[in-house]
């Protein structure tokens, strides 16, 4: 049976960055403002190592080159997902990404970008933006070009606990006050709509109007499904997402769960409380991987774990 993988997180200072990570992981993490913590990735700017087991200390991406075995013998150069935990403190610039079609011809090749967004904790009255209030192309370059930011950007109140679908050509931003997990495609194409004319360095942050205004999709048609929570015995499960890229399942774990892996692989994430995954000990801020052919997870204890993975074919 191929072991489970823990994976160690790697940490990012932002300028927007909060100092709600300590908590979540558990642990002092050096230096101030850290935005970001990628804590399933093999993308070159935040390679995740394995932390222990037959391959401690060598990096995801290098497993996925070396054995791809462990993810089912799948296809393509780079691992498909990127997990990240973002704690924000000051709100995010406004941004859209392309989807595959259009970052392969406008971007040598590069693929789109979907991502989600599972709301962990947040401030009283936290808000998000996700989408835009446009009803036609024609509208929207009226009011992206007369700076109307408060009349386009749809803003939505945000609680623990929401979810967000965020489909190539959304708008959207992270706003102050958010503790979220993202999951996405493994992919960095952005293009900045709107930064709120502030300075870093002295001088504004680059802008991609036109780009931006190429991609976004018009009228906004908000891409979240039918999420009910469905009670079995000893735990809650509610389907998040189920997309072309991930699906995104949330386990609310009151005394046991089996968990089938039966996919390529599955990333494991606990958002809260602890217990055992086949008697090793997880914790809140665990995170790892179920490789291929890894058969049924017993978890035990009282947590709550957000599982990852390509679709089911
Ligand atoms: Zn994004």
């Amino acid at each position: 049976m191929n072991e489970l993988l823990k994976l160690e997180p790697v940490f990012k200072q932002m300028i927007w960055g909060g100092n709600r990570m300590k908590d979540y992981f558990g642990y002092d993490i050096p230096g101030d403002d850290t935005g970001e913590a990628w804590v399933v990735s093999a993308h070159p700017q935040g390679d995740c190592r394995i932390r222990e087991g037959r391959f401690a200390g060598k990096t995801l991406s290098w497993l996925w080159k070396e054995h791809r075995e462990l993810f089912g013998g799948l296809e393509g150069d780079q691992f498909p997902l990127l997990v990240k935990i973002i704690d924000a403190r000051d709100d995010l610039s406004i941004q859209v990404h392309p989807d595959d079609a259009y970052a392969g011809e406008k971007e040598g090749g590069a693929l789109g970008k979907t991502e989600c967004w599972y709301i962990l904790d947040c401030k009283d009255q936290a808000d998000i933006i996700v989408g835009h209030r446009a009803k036609s192309r024609e509208k929207m370059r009226e009011m992206i070009g007369e700076k109307r930011w408060n009349e386009f950007l749809n803003v939505r109140p945000i609680h623990p606990g929401d979810f967000f679908q965020i489909n190539p050509g959304t708008v959207h931003a992270i706003k102050n006050g958010t503790l979220l997990i993202e999951i996405q495609q493994n992919s960095a194409i952005t293009y900045r709509l709107y930064d709120y004319d502030r300075l870093s360095g002295g001088k504004p942050r680059e802008l991609h109007l036109d780009k931006a205004m190429d991609v976004i999709r018009c009228p906004y048609e908000d891409a979240a499904g039918d999420r009910t929570t469905r009670h079995e015995e000893g735990y809650d499960h509610t389907r998040l997402i189920s997309c072309d890229y991930y699906t995104v399942d949330k386990y609310d774990i009151q005394s046991s769960l089996s968990l089938n892996q039966d996919r390529p692989f599955l990333i494991v994430s606990v958002i809260s409380g602890e217990g055992t995954l086949d008697k090793t000990a997880v914790k809140k801020g665990d995170h790892m991987i179920l490789p291929c052919g890894y058969g049924t997870a017993l978890l035990e204890g009282e947590m709550s774990i957000v599982v990852s993975g390509v679709p089911e074919s």
